[in-house]
């Protein structure tokens, strides 16, 4: 009976998964071994193995904190894992360092200039590390007393008694709000820990409320009789914003409530300046650290001359994060110049970009690429129809073949079946048109559609 009702509890968990599943989703990291030799299928990486020792050389160093201001090209032709790849850095470079992903579209807004959304974006990906050494007491709560009133704004005050074997600490409060808040938390025989610094309070790893707050309403926060050595521990905390959010916080105008609407609108240069004063003088009093993470540009080609040239001086600073671009054109124009470039990049930012090449893949790692798909969809799928998709994958693209994997996966569920097969796979793939099949059809009947431009590029007014 209970084995029947755990069975079902499954069942209903499954039906109520919602989680969406992202292009990316089955990349987890680069998959190298400690020396960086690329396994061949890993971490949902499958192939591209030159591409991926290189990424892993890019890591190491941003990791080492050896480089800073370089720029990276991840270059091949659509669907060969560029952006996979990017992903995977990311994954890799971990929680302690800043990695911004975008696609050089989004700098072009009417909100902002292409320089400030540029600098937004490189701001983002430049870590800092705040270290704090604060000193904890802790001690058993004999007492609470709340005395009023005691500052002339009205605002009462509580004293809150802390007792130890070894000391005694008084503790002074100010305000209606912190009087409740105390009186509602923290009673006899609980125990407390005061953050000297801050004046925090917590219990339980809960934290009530800080001295700011007691300042705000004309109150002091004091200790008295607080012994020297034993009861006080130190801890050392830290903590990673970006110099955006400093920015953000710093800016007047737009306050901190910004950093989660994301509307943050221009941050004014002398801000900035006064930023990176500070930042400067905290690095050199040992209570901060500049960590340079990675700014990842997607579609490269579609930024201006203008904004290469900015993205060129910015990487120049001492600062700058490791720019990781990804482009699938060939030689092509600069955009805002009549300049053929490679990449549509101009050549003195090329010149000084390490260049990452994404190669077409073998029908076996297409296959293996789509078997970690169907995985990660969770779609079952039978050899044949695995083998189908492989091949169909040669003639249109992995892209495509890849979003059929959902539709065959709810057609397979309409005729309640568990594994996808040929069937559900050719069905699929007569639903849903590919580029290719798009392309002739339009052909097909040019003269039935309006402002039809021919293959030879001429526009057929008919
Ligand atoms: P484009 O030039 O069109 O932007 P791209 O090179 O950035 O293409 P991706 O978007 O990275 O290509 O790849 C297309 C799809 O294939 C994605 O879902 C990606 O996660 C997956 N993919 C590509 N290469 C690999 C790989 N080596 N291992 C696993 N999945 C991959």
């Amino acid at each position: 009976m209970d084995i029947n009702k755990d069975d079902q509890l499954i069942k209903a968990s499954e039906l109520v998964r919602t989680s969406r599943v992202g292009v990316h989703s089955h990349i987890r990291g680069l998959g190298l071994t400690d020396e960086l030799d690329p396994r061949p299928v890993s971490n949902g990486l499958v192939g591209q193995l030159r591409a991926r020792k290189a990424a892993g050389y890019i890591v190491r160093m941003v990791k080492d904190g050896k480089v800073t201001g370089r720029a990276v090209l991840l270059a091949g032709q659509p669907g060969t894992g560029k952006t996979a790849i990017a992903m995977a850095i990311a994954k890799e470079m971990g929680e302690g360092t800043p990695a911004t992903l975008m696609s050089a579209s989004e700098i072009f807004s009417p909100e902002m200039s292409t320089a400030e959304a540029l600098t937004q974006a490189i701001r983002r990906s430049v870590g800092i590390r705040i270290k704090e050494e604060t000193e904890i007491i802790e001690g058993e709560v004999v007492e609470v007393t709340i005395e009023r009133p005691a500052t002339t704004s009205g605002a009462k005050a509580g004293r809150l008694t802390l007792k130890t074997t070894e000391m005694e600490t008084i503790y002074d409060l100010g305000g209606k709000m912190i009087e409740s808040i105390i009186k509602e938390n923290i009673a006899a025989g609980d125990i407390i820990t005061i953050d000297k610094a801050t004046g925090r309070i917590a219990k339980l790893g809960r934290s009530f409320t800080r001295a700011r707050d007691y300042d705000a309403q004309g109150a002091q926060t004091r200790f008295i009789q607080t012994p020297e050595g034993e009861l006080q521990k130190r801890k050392e905390v830290t903590h990673m914003v970006s110099l955006h959010d400093i920015d953000v916080i710093n800016s007047r105008q737009q306050g901190f409530l910004a950093l989660f609407s994301g509307d943050t609108g221009e941050i004014k240069q002398e801000i900035r300046d006064q930023i990176n004063q500070k930042v400067a003088e905290w690095k050199e009093e040992g209570k901060a650290e500049i960590v340079p993470g990675i700014l990842f540009i997607d579609e490269v080609h579609m930024l201006t001359i203008e904004c290469f040239a900015f993205l060129n001086r910015a990487l120049e600073s001492d600062n700058a994060p490791i720019v990781i671009m990804a482009t699938n054109r060939g030689i092509t124009k600069i955009r805002g110049t009549n300049e053929l470039s490679p990449h549509g990049m101009p050549m003195d930012l090329l010149d000084r970009t390490l260049i990452i090449m994404t190669e077409p893949y073998s029908e076996a790692d297409i296959k293996q690429i789509l078997q970690i798909r169907c995985e990660e969809e969770d779609a079952s799928v039978t050899e044949e129809a695995l083998n189908a998709l492989a091949e169909l994958a040669k003639s249109t693209s992995l892209r495509y073949v890849m979003q059929l994997i959902m539709v065959a996966k709810v057609l397979c569920r309409r005729r309640k079946a568990t594994e996808i097969n040929t069937e559900d796979i050719s069905r699929s793939y007569r639903l849903f048109s590919d580029e290719r099949r798009s392309e002739e059809w339009l052909n097909r009947l040019s003269d039935q559609f309006l402002f039809h431009h021919g293959t030879n590029g001429q526009l057929n007014l008919a």
